[in-house]
């Protein structure tokens, strides 16, 4: 039976992926006594926010995003000073897309509007920049110079560091197994029970095996990410001069394509298809898990077109997990029950280099303090397939 450990906390948060390291990074920042649950050793990669190098740039559809990234920039920097670790390599960001597809269109708007600095790359600019690049439909590019690296295993050991210092705790290795709802709000674990004024539930793909039991299922699909590393021709060919990119090629897969240079394995470039199959986030590793590697067929075809020096075949394939909401937007909001009960999911594939803002607000909601951003598109009301029949 698990033991009743006694202190009040402000704040429980369970998962410590990115996103519950910087919500506890958010609370520790304000003198809170937070705690932090992970149900597997750290470090561990059996989630979504493990890795050597994730994208960070300004570039989207959406200018809420946008606007966001600013203060995540910021929240980086001060990270890197705080825990004296480099987290962050500039290379740029390039969007590749023929000029007149709708998302290239929207995001020059975005960074138009929220007076980003970029560049309108036309074909001949563009291949003059990135000789290593194949432009087999006549694409265009925008230029991002904000675009980089984000050294993804390093920023979480960095939090959790950090975290600790400020007095907050983190108990890894200890999976939540129940939630009563109420004030305090009782979580147990496989070893302890514990009581906060609030709970904060960024649990990944995991989100809906805690939220069935409290009335509610919200439409999470998690999905199987092939992480595939492509070998270069020459050593050192795409390494340098070579951005990190995101192309939207239609002709050839409905969704996108999204590089970074070789940086974690000597001579191979990361290059990732935006999507995946469906898993049970419990069975991602068995070897079963995902047989259709339709993802990779898209992938080694878009290596032959559009990067002549890399092998069309991956040297390495990696797992991991993205988990998608209907219209990739996060969601950030209260339980509509039990308003000290936060939840923070759905990040889609692209939560990591928003962590800083979105523990931001998941901290707010959690002491009701006044709202930073517009959280209109992030609320789990926007979905008719939200379930509260059982509330
Ligand atoms: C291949 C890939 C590439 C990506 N590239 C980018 C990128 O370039 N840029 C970008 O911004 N984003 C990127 N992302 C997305 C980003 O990594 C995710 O949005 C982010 O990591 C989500 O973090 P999380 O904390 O919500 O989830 P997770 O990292 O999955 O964390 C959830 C945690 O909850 C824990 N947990 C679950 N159940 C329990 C329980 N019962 N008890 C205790 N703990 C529990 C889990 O063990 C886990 O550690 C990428 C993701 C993938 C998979």
């Amino acid at each position: 039976m698990a033991t009743a450990h006694r202190k009040l906390f402000d704040a429980i948060v369970v998962g410590a992926g990115i996103q519950g390291c910087f919500t506890g990074y958010h609370f520790a920042k304000n003198k809170k006594n937070v705690l932090l649950l992970e149900q597997f050793l750290l470090p561990h990669s059996r989630g979504s926010s493990h890795g050597q190098s994730w994208i960070i740039s300004k570039s989207f559809f959406e200018d809420f995003y946008t606007k966001m990234m600013e203060e995540c920039y910021q929240i980086w920097a001060q990270l890197e000073n705080e825990s004296g670790t480099k987290l962050y390599r500039q290379t740029g960001l390039l969007m590749l897309a023929k000029k007149d597809n709708s998302e290239f269109q929207d995001t020059l708007d975005t960074l138009s509007k929220q007076g980003v600095e970029h560049r309108n790359l036309n074909p001949e600019e563009l291949q003059r920049r990135f000789p290593n690049i194949r432009l087999a439909r006549g694409e265009s590019g925008i230029w991002d110079p904000s675009g980089g690296v984000l050294f993804a295993d390093k920023a979480l050991k960095a939090l959790q560091d950090v975290i600790r210092q400020l007095g907050g705790v983190i108990h890894d290795g200890e999976k939540v197994t129940e939630i009563k709802p109420g004030y305090p709000v009782t979580v147990t674990t496989t070893t302890r029970t514990y009581q906060a004024k609030s709970l904060v539930i960024t649990a990944g793909p995991w989100t809906n095996q805690f939220l069935r039991p409290l009335g509610i299922q919200l439409p999470l699909q998690p999905l199987l990410i092939n992480v595939c590393y492509w070998k270069e021709k020459v050593p050192g060919s795409y390494a340098e001069n070579f951005p990190c990119f995101v192309a939207s090629v239609p002709e050839l897969a409905p969704h996108h394509v999204y590089g970074i240079p070789a940086g974690e394995y000597p001579g191979m470039v990361k290059v990732c298809y935006h999507h995946g199959n469906q898993v049970n986030p419990d069975e991602r590793d068995c070897p079963s898990a995902s047989p259709d590697l339709t993802d990779v067929q898209v992938l080694s075809s878009f290596v032959r077109d559009y990067f002549p020096g890399l092998q069309p075949q991956p040297a390495i394939m990696e797992r991991c997990m993205y988990t998608n909401t209907p219209d990739k937007n996060f969601i950030l909001d209260k339980h509509p029950s039990h308003a000290n009960i936060i939840i923070g999911a759905g990040f889609s594939g692209h939560g990591f280099k928003l962590s800083p803002v979105v523990g931001k607000i998941l901290y707010e909601l959690s002491t009701e303090s006044l709202l930073s951003y517009d959280l209109t598109p992030f609320r789990m009301s926007r979905f008719q397939s939200f379930d509260k029949a059982s509330l």
